[in-house]
Parts: C-alpha cells; sequence; structure tokens
C-alpha cells in the first residue's frame, strides 16, 4: 500500500515536523530570549505522553522526518524514554535533534542507543567570555565536552550552528570553521530572525548576511558550491582544504526558501503553526483533550491544518518585532 503524504494548499509535501518539547531553557541567548522569561505552567504544556501521540499521528500521515528541539529539549524531563518511543514508530525516517550542548556530556550515549540519529548543536563563540555574554548563563567548557561527548557516543553528520552577529561573533567565524573541521562537524551559519523583542543589540545594525560570511571565509578557505540540499533553508558549500565539513547558510533575509518548504512546527503548547515567519496555526492540543483515545481525530485537524499553511513569509530588515512569538516558543 502507497503511504499517505500530507500535502498542502499549494500541493508542497509536507513531510518534516519539528517537535517543541519544552520551552525552557538553561541558557537565555540575546537573539532568542529576554534576560527575564517567563515560562508556561504546567498544565499549558503537552504530557510527553501527548507529544508521542502527535509524532505518531503525524507518522501515520507520511512525515519521515522529526526534529526535536525547543527551548532546550534536553532540560524536559523523561526526554530520553520520548526519544526512544518516537524513534521506534514505523514509517519515520530520522529522529533528529537541535541542542545547546550544555546536557549532551551525560545524555549523548543515551540519546544515540535511544534511536536518536543526528545532533545540531548550536555554537556562536569560541572564547568563553563571549559565549557567555551571548548566552548569559552558558559555559562554554560544558558545550565543548558535550560536542565531543556526541563524537564519542557515534553520532554522525553533527552539525553546529552560529547565529551571526556584527561586532558581537563575526569575527570568529573562521575560528569556527577550524573547530568544526577539527572535529569532522559540518556548520551553518544563520542570519538572525525577528523573532520577539529584544533589547540587547539592534537586529539591524547586527544584521550580517550570508554572502559576508563566505567573504569572511574566502579570507582564509576556498568555498566550493555544492548541490547538496536537504529540502530545507541551509544551502551548502563545501571546502577544497577539507572535503568532508559541508558549510552551510540558512538567509532568511537574503534567499527566501518557502517555495519548496515541507515543514512544520508543534509548539510545546500543542499549536501547529504552518509557517516560521507567520502566526498561522491550528489548536492540536485542544483536540487531543477533547478526544482522548481517538488518533482519528488528531488526524483529520492535522490534514485539514494544511490548508492554513501560507505560501510564504516576508522578514523585513528593521528593528520591528515581525512575529510576536519567541523563537524558544517556535522550536527553532
Ligand atoms: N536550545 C536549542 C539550541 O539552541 O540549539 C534548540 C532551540 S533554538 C531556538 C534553535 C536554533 O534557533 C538555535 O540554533 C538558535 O541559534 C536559533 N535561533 C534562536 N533565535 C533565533 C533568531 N532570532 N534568529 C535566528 N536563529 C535563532
Ligand atoms: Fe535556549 Fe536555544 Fe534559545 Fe539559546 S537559542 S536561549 S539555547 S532555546
Amino acid at each position: 500500500m502507497a503511504r499517505p503524504v500530507l500535502r498542502d494548499g499549494f500541493d508542497r509535501k509536507v513531510d518534516y515536523l519539528r517537535l517543541s518539547v519544552t520551552d525552557r531553557c538553561d541558557f537565555r541567548c540575546v537573539y532568542c530570549m529576554a534576560e527575564d522569561m517567563t515560562f508556561l505552567p504546567r498544565q499549558q504544556i503537552l504530557s510527553l505522553e501527548e507529544i508521542y501521540q502527535v509524532a505518531e499521528a503525524f507518522v501515520a500521515l507520511g512525515t519521515r522526518k522529526i526534529r526535536l528541539t525547543g527551548g532546550e529539549p534536553l532540560v524536559r524531563q523523561g526526554i530520553v524514554g520520548l526519544c526512544q518511543r518516537i524513534a521506534a514508530l514505523p514509517g519515520l525516517h530520522e529522529l533528529c535533534m537541535t541542542s545547546n550542548g550544555s546536557q549532551l556530556g551525560k545524555l549523548a550515549q543515551p540519546l544515540f542507543d535511544a534511536g536518536l540519529k543526528r545532533l545540531n548543536i548550536s555554537l556562536d563563540s569560541l572564547d568563553p567570555t563571549r559565549f557567555r555574554e551571548l548566552t548569559r548563563t552558558g559555559d562554554l567548557a560544558g558545550v565543548i565536552k558535550g560536542i565531543d561527548a556526541a563524537n564519542a557516543a557515534g553520532f554522525a553528520h553533527t552539525k553546529l550552528n552560529c547565529v551571526v552577529m556584527k561586532g558581537r561573533n563575526d569575527h570568529e567565524i573562521n575560528d569556527l570553521v577550524s573547530f568544526a573541521i577539527d572535529r569532522g562537524l559540518d556548520i551553518s551559519f544563520i542570519e538572525e530572525m525577528p523573532l520577539g523583542a529584544i533589547a540587547e543589540h539592534s537586529r539591524a545594525d547586527a544584521f550580517y548576511s550570508s554572502e559576508q560570511v563566505r567573504e569572511r571565509i574566502a579570507e582564509r578557505f576556498t568555498l566550493l558550491p555544492s548541490t547538496d540540499s536537504t529540502q530545507g533553508p541551509s544551502r551548502y558549500w563545501r571546502l577544497a582544504e577539507a572535503p568532508d565539513s559541508r558549510i552551510g547558510f540558512i538567509s532568511p533575509h537574503s534567499h527566501n526558501f518557502c517555495a519548496t518548504c515541507n515543514r512544520v512546527r508543534l509548539t510545546v503548547e500543542g499549536r501547529l503553526l504552518l509557517c516560521l515567519g507567520n502566526e498561522h496555526s491550528a489548536d492540536l492540543k485542544s483536540v487531543m483533550r477533547r478526544y482522548p483515545g481517538q488518533p482519528q481525530k488528531l488526524e483529520k485537524a492535522i490534514i485539514d491544518a494544511m490548508q492554513l499553511k501560507p505560501w510564504r513569509h516576508d522578514f523585513q530588515l528593521n528593528d520591528e518585532v515581525q512575529v510576536v512569538r519567541f523563537m524558544n516558543m517556535t522550536g527553532g
């Protein structure tokens, strides 16, 4: 029997779900959160069982890839058991996670053993003082320990994510590339997105385009265009000096990737977001709580929600908040 496929109103196949398992985090990155955050009360967030039910419904509807994110997914109690259950869903191709790395020193091996396939780890600076400034609470040594633990546990194709901000960490771009090469990792450079109001810097002033990042890298390395694709917003290049590491660019400002968008996001409140840059959403938590034990109701709500997916987002380069939720609510 042919596998089911979810399609949106523009006939785009949707087979990738990003699941936020918590809005909480042990860091307060300057581009992601306010210093003083109020997190959601327990009864408003999905239980682990409900998160599993959403994953199960999406996989039954043809989803092939799920990424667990947050907030910091590894601060949610029970995350390893959840990974184990989701990874075992028949038909799921790949279970991945985006993490800040702080808990990987102790959790990398249990996560790998639970069936998690791939990790993205955020790293914006290799200078402990600057790392602390950018994350407000983070400890660089703990994250590097986490990255090394992920390699030792057997994770392959781990990717570092770096948000580049002019005047804050742009001068570290090539050191971060060298760090990735030395450890056999890929690295993606991300343009900051206008999600949530932040106070510490002007997003317009700190804007550093992917084109500028490439110019910086070209000062030390030879960039070769690559045809590698993940169907997502990353565009990849390789380096003549280190052919095993891929260099990705996520450019929500300078490159619109909506035409091939295959993904939707679930917030930990159970709100299905159809687009990162728009507010269109469907409330799956209410459906699950109104119809417990009736997965077909949840599946119908997901199928119907696909019609809400907008054609594209359009981020403007200024300091106005264009989407009120913070990235930790959105699920990276
Ligand atoms: N806590 C995990 C982490 O930091 O990797 C997962 C969640 S975090 C929201 C996912 C990714 O979103 C991180 O790589 C982070 O750097 C990025 N991010 C957060 N806020 C952003 C923003 N305003 N613009 C661009 N990327 C952002
Ligand atoms: Fe936490 Fe990730 Fe947001 Fe940083 S980017 S505050 S690590 S959720």
